[in-house]
């Protein structure tokens, strides 16, 4: 008789935690994986695929003005948000329902119940009265949005978890944050006919972005009739006797809105888990502390994906849980390299980058070369719009490899996922010039910039 119920059991059917279950069972091993709540995860549920959903509806006001500028006659026009939430729910649905398919085809036990630890080899499956033991458990429990404590009022403001359910398209909004859901959910709402006002405590939006592309979003996002409050933040939310909200701010002022959404952050999903009855140890940033193995600090225990707060990402959550089970299940130890992974924010324009920023690739490497352009995307310009596409490349000095590459415009997430190979792969400038440029396109670009851009700051020593 086995020693214990199970060979993995893995704790979440997100992202990650799927994956590790699904392969696991291929190479042979007794595998569960208990749910709380939907199998898919934030990715599937409340995340990636919802919130691309809602960008495409909302791209479609601006498409018809653009089709104006070239010839079409656009009746009239109005947007049905229950038509779009009930499909949208449909297709949420549908996945969910593929993920599920899939692990039962894997040999994957499914509980639908949530875990916790009730000693290191033992889980306790909370509300069905019973516990079951497992060789290796993995933790894939992912995160959730983050709140700001003790602020006044903060109960009447919802979270992108509810965005993806109002009953109704707020006519005023408010997004708070400077993050890529933030800035993501600003320019959904906009498109969709509200009128939004992004109010974050930065200077700029996008911390951790090029320099360059955060304020060359921030200029297009007011073009496309966004409201930036910048530089401050709430004070408290007053709820009046009509149902609006006030956001009270610092410097005194006040936004009248139908709906306050925070974005501020998120924060690994560990509440309730138990950890302390497994010997599994945290970080200092709150997150399940592992091992370049993804190994916690209890050898049989391992986690992936957002609970351990690496690059809080769905492929990357992916590629750790293969990793998990190259290394646990195929004898084949496998780091995931964190580096170069290439990302998106799906604002509208959208934002593509893969490697390093000028500023980072400045500290680390030193002399580095930029190559940078902005110009009126041929598509857009016809139409009369004002719109500027921003194409950056950073380079190595020393070896001339392509250290960075970060766009903002249509199509950028696309054609950054491409250029991620070439980065990936340690190509030079010269090979990247040596590619012949397909016309026209709009990343055409990428293979004909030939002047360096030295920025204003830097000309006086350059
Ligand atoms: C609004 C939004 C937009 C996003 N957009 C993108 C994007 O465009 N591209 C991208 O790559 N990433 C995006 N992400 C991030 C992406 O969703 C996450 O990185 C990814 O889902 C992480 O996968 P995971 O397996 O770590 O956790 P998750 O997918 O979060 O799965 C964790 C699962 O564990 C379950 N769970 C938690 N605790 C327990 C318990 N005790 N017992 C049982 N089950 C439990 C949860 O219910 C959940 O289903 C977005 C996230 C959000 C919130």
């Amino acid at each position: 008789m086995a020693a214990y119920d199970y060979d993995l059991f893995v704790i979440g059917a997100g992202s990650g935690g799927v994956r590790a279950a699904r392969l696991a069972a291929t190479w042979g091993a007794r595998v569960a994986v208990a749910e709380a709540y939907r199998v898919g995860g934030t990715c599937v549920i409340r995340g990636c695929v919802p919130k691309k959903l809602m960008v495409f509806a909302s791209a479609f006001g601006r498409e018809f003005e653009l089709a104006q500028g070239y010839g079409w006659t656009v009746g009239e026009r109005s947007f049905d948000w229950k038509t779009f939430l009930n499909h949208k729910d449909l297709e949420i649905a549908r996945l969910s329902g593929i993920y599920t398919a899939n692990l039962e085809k894997a040999g994957v036990e499914l509980i639908r119940a949530r875990a916790r630890f009730a000693d290191p080899h033992t889980i306790e499956l909370i509300g069905q009265g019973r516990q079951v033991t497992a060789e290796r458990i993995l933790i894939a429990t992912g995160g959730r949005p983050k709140l700001p404590e003790g602020l006044d009022g903060i109960e009447h403001a919802i979270t992108s978890d509810q965005a993806f359910h109002l009953d109704a398209l707020p006519e005023r909004v408010v997004v708070v944050g400077g993050g890529y859901i933030a800035v993501e959910f600003a320019c959904i709402f906009k498109g969709l006919g509200s009128d939004v006002t992004l109010v974050y405590r930065g200077a700029n939006i996008l911390r951790g972005f090029d320099e360059d592309v955060r304020a060359h979003l921030g200029e297009e996002l007011v073009r496309r009739g966004i409201k930036l409050a910048l530089g401050v933040q709430h004070a408290r939310i007053e709820r009046r006797d009509d149902g609006r909200l006030v956001s009270h701010l610092s410097e005194g002022l006040k936004l009248e809105s139908d709906q306050v959404m925070f974005a501020t952050g998120r924060e690994p999903y560990v509440e309730g888990l138990n950890l302390e009855a497994a010997g599994v140890q945290l970080n200092e940033r709150g997150a399940i502390a592992v091992d370049a193995f993804s190994q916690t600090t209890a050898p049989h225990i391992f986690a992936v994906g957002d609970v351990t707060d690496r690059v809080n990402l769905t492929p990357v959550a992916i590629r750790e849980a293969m990793a998990f089970v190259e290394t646990v299940y195929r004898g084949r130890p496998t780091k995931y390299d964190h580096a170069d992974i290439p990302t998106a924010v799906f604002s509208q324009p959208p934002v593509g980058a893969v490697g390093l920023t000028e500023s980072e690739a400045r500290k680390r490497l030193g002399a580095v070369d930029v190559y940078l352009t902005r110009f009126r995307a041929m598509r857009t310009m016809f139409a009369g719009q004002e719109e500027r596409t921003l194409m950056k490349l950073i380079v190595d000095r020393g070896s001339d490899r392509v250290v960075g590459v970060h766009i903002v415009g249509t199509e950028g997430p696309e054609v950054i996922q491409l250029a991620a190979i070439a980065v990936k792969a340690g190509l030079t400038k010269a090979q990247w010039d040596e590619t012949t440029a397909l016309h026209p396109t709009v990343s055409e670009e990428l293979v004909t910039l030939r002047e360096k851009y030295v920025p204003p700051e830097l000309q006086a020593a350059e």
